[in-house]
């Protein structure tokens, strides 16, 4: 049907239309791949970074799982943190995509940094997209000012993926909300000078409308930090549950209005998910160019083992990959420069690139054979590092069940 009315379409009429059209438009095609001077800027500054001092602390880092406090200060010294907030409060305002230029360099030394350094523009997001002026000029202007950090506080110990399911609780008491409840695996949160924090408001309510977000001080009496978690990988980021007790939060600190809180949270992730592609992309990328660069000097058999057809078709597979991952998470970034809800670009970017991280890397180690599985060598550490691309920020299952959605209510 479909095949046919194309077919219908295609006559000497149509192509004498699109004759026409050629002979009137510019040089300019609508497709660009170039990155802007400013773009290119931007990706070797974070290049530059990236290489000589991030990667050269990266196996310490991973080792220790120590926070990495003198990295986070130098991006901040160099503008490399925070990078969405808006000039009115004294960030730099960069794009979507310019963002994701940047962090997938940074992710090509260390995405443990880097999400600790993403962690700051999941936070900051909700309060970008839904706080009033004042709130804007304290939270968001503290961050631009000082090297501070802010976590992002949805996912409790009985709920990840459900969002609706979380039991923290906000009661109003006059100017104030008291909150209490559990939050678990949040980034940063060891160290976070405030949190954003999703809480029921409306226990009676459906859940579009049950919830409220808050700005949380980090030195709210009444709020505990957890030990930091001993992940599988992404070790120099920091991750930890936090308790609320009775916490006092003013009304001041209602982002939005009450059960405006899930529309919040989860608007947040359309913004958020292409810089986690990104960080994705920078993985399976380093990847592909430590694999390259081992495969074509490993001899076995008297030659190098690149010259094995069945090792370079490994290489080209990951290549594959980490193109098409870059392409499609730029896609998901330029969406929203255009003023576009991206909600099926980010899923679809956030899926693949996370998938294509984690068969990136777990081809690298088996290019590097034995050697691949051992810790003196860096990508056993990519291999446990991808994992978390296809948990956080929505599981590789909930990305498809967004994407299935979008589709499936597509007029
Ligand atoms: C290192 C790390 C950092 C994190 N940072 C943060 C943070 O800063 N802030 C924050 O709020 N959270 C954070 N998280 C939490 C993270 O977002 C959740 O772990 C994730 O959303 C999954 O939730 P869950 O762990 O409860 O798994 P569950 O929701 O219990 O899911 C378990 C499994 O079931 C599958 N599943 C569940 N529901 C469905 C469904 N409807 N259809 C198909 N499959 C389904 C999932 O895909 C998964 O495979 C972090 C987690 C980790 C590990």
């Amino acid at each position: 049907m479909l095949a046919s009315s194309l077919r219908r379409g295609f006559t000497p009429v149509a192509a004498q239309g699109v004759r026409a059209l050629s002979s009137t438009r510019s040089a300019m095609s609508g497709y660009g791949f170039d990155l802007t001077e400013e773009q290119a800027e931007f990706q070797q500054l974070a290049r530059k970074f990236a290489r000589e001092e991030v990667l050269p602390q990266a196996p310490e880092l991973d080792r220790t799982g120590e926070y990495p406090w003198e990295l986070i200060k130098q991006a901040h010294g160099l503008g490399l943190l925070n990078l969405h907030i808006p000039e009115a409060y004294g960030g730099m305002g960069l794009h979507s995509l310019d963002g994701a230029i940047i962090t997938e360099e940074i992710s090509w030394a260390c995405s443990g940094v880097q999400t600790a350094m993403e962690a700051n523009g999941l936070a900051e997001m909700p309060v970008i997209l839904a706080a009033n002026d004042e709130q804007k000029k304290k939270y968001l202007g503290r961050m631009t000012e000082e090297p501070l950090v802010a976590s992002y506080g949805v996912t409790e110990p009985i709920a990840g993926s459900d969002v609706a399911g979380i039991k923290t609780t906000a009661v109003k008491k006059g100017d104030d909300y008291v909150l209490n409840g559990n939050k678990m695996w949040i980034t940063n949160a060891g160290h976070a000078n405030w949190f954003f924090v999703l809480a029921k408001t409306d226990p009676n309510a459906k859940a579009s409308k049950a919830f409220t977000g808050f700005i949380v001080d980090g030195d709210s009496a009444g709020l505990t930090r957890g030990r930091k978690e001993i992940n599988m990988g992404q070790r120099a980021s920091d991750t930890r549950g936090v308790t609320f007790e009775d916490v006092v939060v003013p009304a001041a600190n209602r982002l939005g209005a009450e059960g405006d809180g899930f529309k919040i949270a989860m608007g947040a992730f359309d913004r958020t998910r292409p810089p986690v592609a990104a960080g994705a992309v920078g993985l399976a990328q380093r990847a592909l160019d430590e694999a390259t660069a081992y495969a074509k000097d490993r001899k076995a058999f008297g030659r190098p083992i690149a010259d094995n057809q069945a090792v370079a078709f490994m290489l080209a597979d990951m290549a594959i990959g980490v193109e098409t991952a870059r392409l499609i998470t730029r896609r998901a970034a330029w969406e929203v420069d255009q003023g576009r809800r991206n909600t099926y670009y980010a899923s679809i970017a956030k899926a693949f690139a996370a998938d294509v991280a984690n068969k990136n890397a777990t081809d690298a180690v088996q290019v590097f054979g034995g050697n691949g599985y051992n810790s003196d060598y860096p990508v056993e550490k990519l291999m446990r590092d991808a994992k978390i691309y296809q948990i956080y920020e929505g599981t590789a299952q909930i990305q498809r069940v967004i994407i299935s959605r979008e589709l499936l209510t597509r007029e």
